[in-house]
């Protein structure tokens, strides 16, 4: 199903790539008709409705959905920042603590800690649930057949991964893949809103519903959280299927481009 998805983005790329073929298609044309009209009179008509080659429209854009409308509004809970953690100024320090202590029962049993990895000064900032056993393999967050898809996503969305920030809501691997029960998210969340006042990011994307409703502090279906740009401290926060779930249910994988291209056009605003 994995080469299914590829197989779909690519489509959405190959329509964008034709829209470019196209695009250079008329405007050849134009610059023939301005050739064979010394005088200048003609393909001027043609010249003013073609778009310039910074409008022309990228591939995702094509379809792309209007950005929806304001959601939940959350302010993350200082409180739960001890002075300890705040006085963390780099994420390599906020890594380096998650790395050297344990917060919650899930932390003896983990072979790596996955604090998270990323541009510092991203605009796009990506959370999902908790590492799975690839990803406690390599101490890195989606390094595994779900971070193959959030690759391709982020390929098609023209977002290089090394721009983007990653994380998750836990940093070390729940047994069996397991959700993360509410005390390990309440142990470890904080290093999270640590991590986000640092990067500041732009946009935030929260990957499934573990992600959504922790950073949302609400108990409500994907369903329901999706489809509106909430904000976090402010942040615009779009909420998506995670990469994991596309590989189960191939009917999500059409409003997950709908959402990361609410998220990319959010990035340019
Ligand atoms: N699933 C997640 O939620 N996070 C990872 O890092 C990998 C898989």
């Amino acid at each position: 199903m994995a080469g299914e998805w590829e197989r779909y983005l690519r489509q959405q790329i190959e329509l964008g790539g034709a829209e470019v073929v196209l695009s250079r298609a008329v405007n050849r044309r134009v610059g023939e008709s301005e050739g064979r009209s010394e005088s200048g009179s003609a393909g001027s008509t043609a010249e003013q409705s073609s778009p310039s080659p910074a409008l022309r429209p990228s591939g995702w854009q094509k379809g792309c959905p209007p950005i929806p409308g304001p959601g939940l509004s959350v302010e993350s809970p200082t409180h739960v920042l001890d002075d300890e953690l705040v006085r963390l100024g780099t994420l390599e320090e906020v890594a380096e603590r998650i790395r050297t202590t344990h917060c919650c029962a899930l932390c003896p049993n983990r072979t790596n800690a996955v604090p998270g990895e990323g541009n510092p000064q991203a605009k796009l900032f990506l959370v999902g649930e908790g590492p799975g056993a690839t990803e406690d393999a390599q101490g890195r967050p989606f390094v595994g057949q779900a971070g193959n898809l959030l690759n391709g996503i982020l390929e098609a969305i023209e977002v290089p991964r090394d721009s983007v920030y990653i994380t998750n809501i836990v940093k070390c691997r729940p047994p069996q893949n397991r959700k993360p029960l509410p005390d390990e998210i309440a142990a470890c969340i904080p290093y999270l809103h640590r991590q986000i006042e640092i990067v500041q990011p732009k946009v935030i994307l929260a990957l499934g519903s573990t992600a959504a409703e922790a950073m949302l502090g609400v108990r409500k279906s994907l369903g329901e959280l999706r489809g509106k740009v909430h904000t976090y401290n402010g942040i615009p926060l779009v909420v998506t299927y995670h990469p994991a779930a596309l590989l189960r249910n191939p009917n999500w994988k059409k409003p997950t481009w709908d959402d990361v291209r609410i998220a990319r056009q959010l990035l340019d605003r």
